[in-house]
């Protein structure tokens, strides 16, 4: 092992360390909490160690970019989430490569999708982006509106919703971001009362590198890490 494959398994030891604490913590069974390495704009060298560290979920932003990597590295029994702003001209090699889509935020992408996820044959996978700080910047439905989407969503035949993703206001103090995840986690319990078919509120992706263990703390099952595994990036 290098020095550079030795920094690269410590970091993933550190964070795995810190999610488990941070679950124990508040009660909750760590199984339930599962790491998606962020590696966008990270080379596919520097991939393929996180993988050989362990590394089972990867989390990609840009399908060109997503797509040269995927390639290289398909023979690792690994599972690509794609969790960028997804344009539905492109909804097709997303549905083709992707195990898990966090950022649809639209009837119109789900239908492309439905549509390619038919074509192969495939029960596609999905979250839904909500922009729980209604921000205008921001992608992601409206909180207030979510449930019709997803109402809307559920009729289509080849997608699974899965969940809820959200991405809240950058904080210098993570412990600011606390009531945003609280909201999400809200909505999810919202939305899993209406019991529809085909959705399984199951998954809570939220959490990044400055602020995952508060977002455990209110519920996340996804945290979304490319900083603390990867270092900063260019
Ligand atoms: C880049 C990115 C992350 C990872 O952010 P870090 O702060 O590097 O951990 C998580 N989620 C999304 C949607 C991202 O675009």
């Amino acid at each position: 092992m290098n020095h550079e494959d030795g920094h690269i398994v410590k970091r993933i030891e550190y964070v795995n360390d810190r999610i488990k604490k941070a679950a124990t913590g508040c009660g909750r069974d760590p199984e339930f909490v599962r790491l998606v390495a962020v590696s966008k704009t990270i080379p596919e060298e520097r991939v393929r160690q996180a993988i050989e560290a362990g590394v089972t979920l990867l989390g990609e932003n840009y399908i060109q970019e997503a797509k040269n990597k995927i390639d290289l590295l398909s023979h690792y029994p690994v599972s690509w989430h794609f969790i960028g702003h997804l344009q539905t001209n492109k909804a097709k090699y997303a549905v083709k490569a992707f195990d898990l889509i966090h950022t649809v935020d639209s009837l119109k992408l789900a239908l492309e999708l439905d549509k390619q996820a038919r074509k192969i044959n495939k029960n596609q996978d999905i979250l839904i982006q909500v922009n729980i700080s209604k921000e205008l910047s921001k992608f992601g439905i409206d909180p207030n509106v979510t449930l019709d989407l997803i109402r809307q969503i559920s009729k289509l035949k080849n997608i699974v919703v899965r969940g809820l993703m959200t991405m809240p206001p950058f904080f210098k103090n993570p412990e600011q971001a606390r009531p945003y995840f609280k909201a999400l986690n809200n909505l999810h319990h919202f939305i899993k009362q209406a019991d529809m078919p085909d959705v399984y509120m199951e998954e809570l992706s939220m959490g990044m590198t400055g602020d995952y263990k508060i977002a455990i703390e209110e519920g996340a099952t996804l945290v979304r890490i490319g900083t603390a595994i990867f270092g900063k990036r260019n």
